[in-house]
C-alpha cells in the first residue's frame, strides 16, 4: 500500500505505520527518523537540522524534499510505502504531487489519524524512544521490561530531546498551524479518509478495510 499518515504528533502515526509494514511489506518512511539518525551521525544533513528540531520547529521544505527525492526511489519502496511525517506543509505537499507524478507513483490514500489533544498531551509526555531502533514505548501503557533499556535491541529509550513540554506545546501550535491544512488539501484531492481513533489496533484496522487487505 501507498499512504501518507497525517496526525498531530503523537497521534500514533510511527506505531501504526510499523503495525502496517507487517501486512503486505510495505516500508515505513518516517522523515523524523532520518533526521534524528542524520544528527546521531553527525552529517551535513543532521547538523542543519539539528536547532530546529531542538525547538520544535520544522525543518526547511528544500532539506525535506531533498531527503525524499532520494528516499522514494530506493528499491524497498516498490512494494509500497507509508508516509509518517511527512509531508508537514503545503509546500512539501505540492513538491510530493510533482515528485510523485515524475516517478510514476500512486498513492492509494491519505488517512488522517484524529486524537484529542488531551490524549496527545499525556502521551507525549511518557513517550520513550529507543535511540538505536526507534522503537516506541510509553512508561505508563507500554513501558520497557528494563527501564530505560530498549526490549528490541537492547539500546537506550529515552525520552526525545523535543519531549519537553515547552517544546511539546510548540511541536503541537506547529502542527496547527502548518501541517493540519494538509487535511482540507486532500480532501480536495479526493484522497482523504479520516480515522477517529486512539487504539492503534482500531485505526490499523480501519485502514486495512480501506484498502482491502
Ligand atoms: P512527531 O510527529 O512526533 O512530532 P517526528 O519524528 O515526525 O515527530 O518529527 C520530529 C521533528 O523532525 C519535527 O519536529 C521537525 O523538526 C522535524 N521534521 C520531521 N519531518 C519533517 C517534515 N516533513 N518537514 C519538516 N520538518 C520535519
Ligand atoms: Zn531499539
Amino acid at each position: 500500500m501507498k499512504l501518507i499518515l497525517l496526525g498531530a504528533p503523537g497521534a500514533g502515526k510511527g506505531t501504526v505505520a510499523k503495525l502496517l509494514t507487517a501486512l503486505d511489506g510495505s516500508v515505513q518512511i518516517s522523515t523524523g527518523d532520518i533526521l534524528r539518525g542524520a544528527v546521531q551521525a553527525g552529517t551535513e544533513l543532521g547538523k542543519e537540522a539539528d536547532g530546529y528540531m531542538k525547538r520544535g520547529d520544522l525543518v526547511p521544505d528544500s532539506l525535506i524534499m531533498g531527503i525524499m527525492e532520494k528516499r522514494l526511489q530506493e528499491p524497498d519502496c516498490q512494494k509500497g510505502f507509508l508516509l509518517d511525517g511527512f509531508p508537514r506543509t503545503i509546500p512539501q505537499a505540492e513538491a510530493l504531487k510533482v515528485l510523485m507524478a515524475k516517478l510514476g507513483i500512486k498513492l492509494d490514500m491519505v488517512v488522517s489519524i484524529d486524537v484529542p489533544r488531551d490524549v496527545i498531551l499525556d502521551r507525549l509526555c511518557t513517550r520513550r524512544t529507543c535511540t538505536q531502533c526507534s522503537a516506541i514505548y510509553n512508561v505508563k501503557s507500554n513501558p520497557t521490561k528494563v527501564a530505560g533499556v530498549c526490549d528490541k535491541c537492547g539500546g537506550p529509550a529515552i525520552q526525545r530531546e523535543d519531549e519537553t513540554e515547552a517544546a511539546i506545546s510548540h511541536r503541537l501550535a506547529t502542527y496547527n498551524e502548518k501541517t493540519a491544512p494538509l487535511i482540507g488539501f486532500y480532501e480536495k484531492e479526493g484522497m482523504l479518509k479520516s480515522i477517529v481513533g486512539t487504539s492503534s489496533d482500531v485505526v490499523v484496522n480501519a485502514i486495512k478495510a480501506a484498502v482491502g487487505l
